[in-house]
């Protein structure tokens, strides 16, 4: 594992982190960290940075929360969620390499005016969509507000932070809700009383808040008194404007209902009425993350938007629970080493001759012994290791030398994990050839999606 280094130039604008990235100007700030531009020198492309002091992280101790959430998240693709290409840390600071979004904050726009109820809806439908599809696979915002959702230069919506909700965490734990942040504006009821709380459930209450800005203009809640401004949100006291229409009423009533219980499920919203008017086929696709070319497009950079003003590593260390498997450990080395360190082989491509990846909606258990079936068949001996690894040999020499097979689980969520087959020993070729021709296809019901690979072939296993 290379070190990561810093390579300062003469002044602080040529500053080029990791070799890779020509580090520009100052996009925002948050709470926690500096976003800056930056261009990648070999493509370059352009990528937004976010800078998080790494003490303030690892302070809150909030570490195995961030690692899991960052493992999460580079599953994660959504045409409405900021992707998140890479993570470095040295010994102070965690850079996120996020995809660039052009087109500013929603906020901006709101700010010029509300918006009207079709426009508001398109940007609703988005933000539903990318959240549907964010918790299908266990990872939770936490913090959806306006100043987290940007426009990209088609002005479609963009979800930021997903993924990063350990943040959020720590802001709280902080204290710094009821301080920097000014207002829990857009914080469920559950989440304001520490009650221990479902994602989703909170995550659909902060939608709700959003819907409401984007047609009246000002939030739901408000209170300069903190006191009172909790007592609102926990008896979700909200009034509409007159303008709103009696279905946008009904469904904000059903979201922002302040008992997570009844509250609205993502699957109900996406039922309604008001929710579905002009959600085409284009959109529904998005859902599944199936590619599609044609799905509708705002443009929302003109006037007619807005109503007239009324007032979102592996690495070798090991487990101490040996049943478990093996989470990705990215941030047990960022708070253990004080050395800088390359993260990026996170994200990098593996050899696709020798190693597969897929994805499971399975239990650990499940799909142990799934491997354990098809060992047997194959008749490969299997050992299981710490961490959920699984070690598997041929039990006669091939050409070069004795096969042998690596299966690693490592836990993203209690139901969704992430699988690497890789070889460790023998022939490539013969290795393909039971990898391809017996292990890929008896596998096939418990592989959610195989990783680095055409969604048309996706689409064809699941068929
Ligand atoms: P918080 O600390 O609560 O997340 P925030 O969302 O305002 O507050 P950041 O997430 O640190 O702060 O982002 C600061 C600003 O940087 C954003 O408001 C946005 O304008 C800009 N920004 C963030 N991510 C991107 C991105 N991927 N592309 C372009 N600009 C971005
Ligand atoms: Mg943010």
């Amino acid at each position: 594992m290379h070190a990561c280094k810093m390579m300062a130039g003469h002044n602080k604008r040529n500053i080029i982190l990791m070799h890779k990235y020509e580090m520009g100007r100052l996009l925002g700030q948050g709470t926690f960290a500096k976003v800056y531009h930056a261009r990648n020198t070999r493509t370059s492309v352009s990528v937004a940075i976010k800078v998080i002091d790494k003490g303030k992280v690892v302070k809150v101790g909030l570490v195995d929360q961030i690692k899991r959430e960052i493992s999460a998240m580079k599953l994660v693709r959504h045409p409405n969620v900021v992707q998140l290409n890479e993570v470095i840390a040295t010994k102070t600071k965690i850079y996120f390499v996020l995809e660039y979004v052009k087109g500013g904050e929603l906020l901006a726009k709101v700010k010029r005016g509300r918006l009207k109820e079709d426009v508001a809806r398109k940007y609703f439908q988005q933000l539903i969509c990318a959240l549907d599809f964010c918790h299908s696979r266990g990872v939770y915002h936490r913090d959806l507000k306006l100043e987290n959702l940007l426009l990209d230069e088609n002005s479609d919506l963009k979800v930021s932070d997903f993924g990063l909700s350990a943040l959020a965490e720590c802001r709280r734990q902080d204290g710094l809700l009821h301080t920097t942040c000014g207002t829990p504006a857009y914080v469920a009821p559950e989440v304001i009383n520490r009650k221990g709380y479902d994602g989703a459930k909170a995550d659909i209450w902060s939608c709700g808040v959003i819907l409401f800005v984007l047609l009246a203009g000002y939030l739901p809640f408000y209170d300069k008194n903190l006191i009172d401004l909790y007592k609102k949100i926990d008896s979700a006291d909200f009034r509409c404007p007159t303008w709103f229409s009696t279905h946008v009423r009904r469904l904000l009533l059903r979201i922002l209902d302040p008992t997570p219980g009844t509250r609205i499920s993502i699957e109900k919203i996406m039922e309604n009425p008001w929710f579905r008017q002009g959600l085409d086929h284009a959109n529904l696709l998005l859902r599944y993350n199936l590619k599609t070319n044609d799905a509708p497009q705002v443009d929302t950079d003109k006037n007619e938007d807005f109503d007239p003003p009324s007032t979102n590593i592996t690495t070798d260390s090991k487990q101490e629970d040996e049943k478990k498997p093996a989470n990705m450990n990215a941030f047990d080395i960022i708070s253990h080493l004080s050395s800088g360190l390359d993260l990026s082989g996170l994200f990098q491509e593996s050899d696709k001759k020798t190693e597969s990846k897929f994805t499971s909606t399975n239990t650990s258990s499940a799909i142990i012994s799934k491997i354990e079936d098809i060992a047997k068949d194959l008749r490969l001996k299997l050992t299981k290791k710490d961490g959920g690894l699984l070690k598997m040999e041929a039990s006669k020499p091939g050409r070069k030398g004795v096969m042998r097979i690596d299966a690693e689980i490592f836990e993203v969520s209690p139901n969704f994990h992430l699988v690497e087959i890789k070889k460790t020993n023998g022939d490539t070729l013969e290795y393909q050839k039971v990898m391809h021709q017996e292990m890929r296809p008896a596998l096939k019901d418990i592989v959610w999606a195989w990783q680095g690979e055409q969604l048309k072939q996706q689409q064809e296993q699941q068929q």
